[in-house]
């Protein structure tokens, strides 16, 4: 699957689209979900143009993925919900109900999550 330039998150890295952000450095941009699905819930998305999970892991470089992986974890202990347990989820493609076609993972806390699944 090619990347869409015109995904919202691709506006909203141009700027195009407003955005509430929680973490931003050279590779990695984070930011509340606009329909929360917890007390806590947070998008985490690289800069790079990345359809999915899958297209991140094969094709980012390993820079990246260390940036990502390590940022998704200070955004969790920033965000105060390290201590009492967070969830993080990545929706990739049709069967996951990916609605997003720009990589991003979910960061789900700051309540008991249950059995949620996004
Ligand atoms: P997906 O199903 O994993 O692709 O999730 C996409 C998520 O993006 C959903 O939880 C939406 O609520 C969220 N979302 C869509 N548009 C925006 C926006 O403009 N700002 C913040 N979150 C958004």
């Amino acid at each position: 699957m090619s990347y869409d330039p015109n995904n919202i998150f691709a506006k909203i890295l141009r700027g195009e689209i407003p955005n509430d952000t929680v973490y931003e450095d050279e590779h990695v941009l984070a930011f509340r979900d606009i329909q929360p699905q917890a007390q806590t819930h947070v998008l985490v998305i690289p800069k790079g143009a990345y359809v999915s999970f899958a297209d991140f892991a094969e094709t980012a470089s390993d820079a990246e993925i260390a940036a990502f992986v390590r940022a998704t974890g200070k955004i969790a202990r920033d965000l105060g919900i390290e201590e009492n347990g967070y969830r993080v989820i990545s929706n990739h493609g049709r069967d996951a109900n990916q609605e997003v076609p720009h990589f991003h993972l979910h960061l789900f806390g700051g309540q008991n999550l249950g059995r949620i699944i996004k």
